[in-house]
C-alpha cells in the first residue's frame, strides 16, 4: 500500500501560494485565529496554523478571549476582528463554549475574511459548485491530495463516512463537481462495511478511533483518513486501523502526516487568496 504524504501536497501548494504573493505587492496577508478558552486542541490547532503561515510567509496571530466571556462581549470583539482593515482572513475555532451564539457568528463573518468556510454565504457557494466561494479547508484538502497524487475523481465510486458541516457535507459537494458519484454515511447508515467496500475511494470522517479497517475497504481501493483521535496508549491516530487495511488498500493517507498538513496548507492558499480579492 503506498502512503499519500501529506507534506508533498503541502508543499506544492506552497508553490501555489509563493506565485500568488508576487501578486499581493509586497503586503503580506494576515490571519486572525480567533479563540475562546484554553482547550488543548484549539491550542494545538492554533500553534500549528500559526507555524505554517509563517512557513508560507504570511502573517498570523491569535485573538484569544476567557472561556466565560459574555456573548454580547464576544460578538462585539468578534465583529472589531471582522471589521480590522489589516486582517484579511479569519479562521475561529470551534465549537464554542455552549453560552455563546455560534451561529450569529457564522452569519456575521465577512464571507471574504471566512477561510474556513463557515458562513451561509460560503456554504450555499459550495454546495452552487461555485468556486468564488471558500469550501472548509479540511474538505478541499482531501480534494487536494486525490489531484496531488493524480488519482482519478470523475466517474469514481466515492463513500465518506460523516455528513458534518466542516467535512462530509461539503467534501460531498466538491466531489460532486468532480464529477464523482458520491455516498455519505453516518451512524443510521445500515451495511456500513458493506457500503464502504462498494467505494473506489473511501473517506473516513467519523471521528472514531481505528474504526475502519479491512472489512470496511475493498481490494485496490484509496482510503483518504480525515479522523483525528487519540487511540488506547495516548498515541494520535486517524478513523482507519493503518496495519488492518495494509493488504487491502492500494494507497492511503496516514493520521498523523496526512490531511492535517493538507488542512492548513489549504487555509494558507485562501488567506492569499482574500487578501487578493480584497486589496487586488
Ligand atoms: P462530527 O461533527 O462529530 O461528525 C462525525 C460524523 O461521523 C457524523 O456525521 C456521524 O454521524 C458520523 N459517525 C460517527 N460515528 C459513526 C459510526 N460509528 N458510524 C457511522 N458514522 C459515524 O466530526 P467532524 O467535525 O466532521 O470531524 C470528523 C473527524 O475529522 C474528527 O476525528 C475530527 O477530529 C477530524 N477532523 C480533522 C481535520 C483535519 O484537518 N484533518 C479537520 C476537522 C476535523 P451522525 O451525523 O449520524 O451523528
Amino acid at each position: 500500500m503506498e502512503r499519500l504524504k501529506g507534506a508533498e501536497v503541502s508543499a506544492k501548494i506552497k508553490e501555489q501560494v509563493q506565485a500568488m504573493l508576487e501578486k499581493a505587492g509586497g503586503r503580506t496577508p494576515k490571519l486572525a485565529i480567533v479563540r475562546v478558552g484554553e482547550r488543548p486542541d484549539d491550542l494545538s490547532y492554533e500553534r500549528g496554523a500559526i507555524k505554517k503561515m509563517e512557513a508560507f510567509g504570511l502573517a498570523a496571530e491569535s485573538r484569544a478571549f476567557p472561556a466565560d466571556i459574555s456573548n454580547e462581549a464576544f460578538q462585539k470583539a468578534f465583529a472589531a476582528v471582522n471589521e480590522d482593515p489589516e486582517i484579511d482572513g479569519i479562521l475561529l475555532l470551534r465549537p464554542l463554549p455552549g453560552h455563546l451564539d455560534e451561529k450569529a457568528a457564522e452569519n456575521a463573518i465577512d464571507p471574504e475574511k471566512d477561510l474556513d468556510g463557515i458562513s451561509p454565504w460560503n456554504a450555499a457557494k459550495v454546495f452552487a459548485g461555485d468556486e468564488s466561494g471558500f469550501a472548509p479547508c479540511t474538505a478541499e484538502a482531501v480534494v487536494e491530495v486525490l489531484k496531488a497524487y493524480d488519482i482519478p475523481i470523475s466517474g469514481r465510486r466515492v463513500t465518506i463516512v460523516g455528513r458534518s458541516m466542516v467535512v462530509g457535507r461539503p467534501l460531498s459537494m466538491l466531489l460532486v463537481k468532480e464529477n464523482a458519484t458520491v455516498t455519505i454515511c453516518h451512524t443510521r447508515t445500515r451495511d456500513l462495511p458493506g457500503t464502504c467496500r462498494n467505494a473506489e475511494i473511501l473517506v473516513a470522517a467519523a471521528g472514531r478511533a481505528k474504526m475502519l479497517d479491512q472489512d470496511y475497504v475493498a481490494p485496490g481501493a484509496v482510503v483518504i483518513d480525515v479522523g483525528i483521535n487519540v487511540d488506547e496508549e495516548g498515541k494520535l491516530c486517524g478513523d482507519v486501523d493503518w496495519e488492518s487495511i495494509q493488504d487491502t488498500a492500494s494507497m492511503a493517507t496516514p493520521v498523523p502526516g496526512g490531511v492535517g498538513a493538507v488542512t492548513t496548507a489549504v487555509l494558507a492558499r485562501h488567506l492569499v487568496q482574500a487578501a487578493l480579492r480584497q486589496h487586488g
